[in-house]
């Protein structure tokens, strides 16, 4: 047997201690080169939104990131989700406490001058949707519609109870000339072996800081949005409960497209016939597509290892082609305000 000298020790340490560096810098620069790996939007060329100007009355939407999304009828203001503070990637990936940030919500409200807001509405109860729900509501008087989840996330920030409303599955809600309806879906199976991430409902009112996992699922909903002047279904989560949208009539569909990649093509085609096919609508608008651990206003894709949207927007062409020939396909244009139905200038209501 060998004998080992403390030199020859030394030795090994040292060229062990080399090759675990080695690794470790191969490795970072893979992970980083992966991170940095990103489609551009431009390389999706769908048509912009009919665009018309902004007139009296006009139903507005504003896409601000993920699924947040401002509707507006000059009279009455509707929050789909609250997602400003946008935690880091490093916030996520070591499970640091976060919490609403005062001076991006603030921001927000002033540049998009949110000052007539009626009603706060998470399509679920993910950090994504959900985390900034409750401040928003304490600088507003908006009410905060949602599953019984949602309302614990409201009270950990404070918000009093005349504030809060825990939803009736397909009650309508209304709001100014809006009327709201949540219908019970389900949230993309995007976690390990088809699970949902965080699932599960959070039963006491939720103290913050807490690590983004604190924000459990809680229900997840289409939302319908019906006007006089057209009608909007928000598809906040890439999952879906069969036939539970007959007969429910849409011009319009948020379409959110967060993982679909990797629940397959299949699953895609499914998703697109039980969310589009079903509703009617005339166009779609894709959300949840961003990068959610960039700042807000800071529009980027995920990374090609995660999901590569422009392979999903083939899909979602091909569906239409096949399921949907009038549908169009739109991306939405961060903070810029759309008219939703242009033809109801068109066609005034007598
Ligand atoms: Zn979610």
């Amino acid at each position: 047997m060998p004998t080992v000298t403390p030199r020859k020790l030394k030795r090994w340490l040292v060229r062990a201690a080399i090759a675990v560096g080695a690794v470790a810098l191969v490795g970072s620069v893979a992970l980083t080169w992966l991170w940095h790996d990103r489609a551009s939007l431009d390389a999706i060329d769908w048509p912009r939104y009919p665009q018309i100007a902004p007139y009296p009355g006009a139903v507005r939407v504003t896409w601000l990131g993920v699924a947040t999304l401002l509707f507006d009828d000059g009279e009455t203001q509707i929050l789909i989700d609250g997602f400003f503070s946008r935690p880091s990637l490093t916030d996520l990936v070591f499970g640091r406490r976060v919490d609403s940030d005062t001076a991006t919500i603030n921001y927000v409200l002033d540049a998009y001058r949110i000052r007539r807001l009626a009603a706060i509405i998470p399509v679920h109860s993910h950090f994504d949707h959900a985390m900034d729900i409750g401040a928003i509501a304490n600088r507003t008087d908006a009410v905060i519609l949602g599953s019984a989840t949602t309302a614990n996330i409201a009270r950990g920030a404070g918000v009093p109870e005349d504030q809060i409303v825990v939803v009736d599955d397909r009650s309508e809600y209304s709001f100014g000339q809006f009327t709201v309806t949540m219908i019970h879906s389900a949230h993309a199976p995007v976690g390990w072996g088809g699970s949902v991430p965080y699932a599960g409902t959070i039963d006491e009112p939720l103290t913050t800081p807490a690590p983004v996992s604190a924000w459990r699922e809680g229900r997840s909903y289409s939302i319908v949005i019906a006007h006089p002047q057209g009608t909007t279904l928000v598809q906040g989560s890439a999952g879906y409960l069969e036939g539970a949208l007959d007969g429910v009539q849409a011009d319009v569909v948020m379409l959110d497209v967060q993982m679909l990649e990797g629940l397959g093509r299949k699953y895609a085609e499914r998703y697109w016939q039980a969310v589009v096919t079903t509703t009617g609508a005339d166009h779609v608008l894709l959300i949840h597509f961003d990068d959610l651990t960039q700042p807000f206003g800071k529009i980027m894709l995920l990374p090609r290892a995660i999901e590569n949207l422009v392979d999903v927007a083939g899909w979602l062409e091909e569906f239409r082609d096949s399921w949907d020939t009038d549908t169009r396909l739109h991306l939405p244009e961060f903070g810029k305000q759309i008219v939703l139905y242009p033809q109801a200038k068109a066609q005034p209501e007598t």
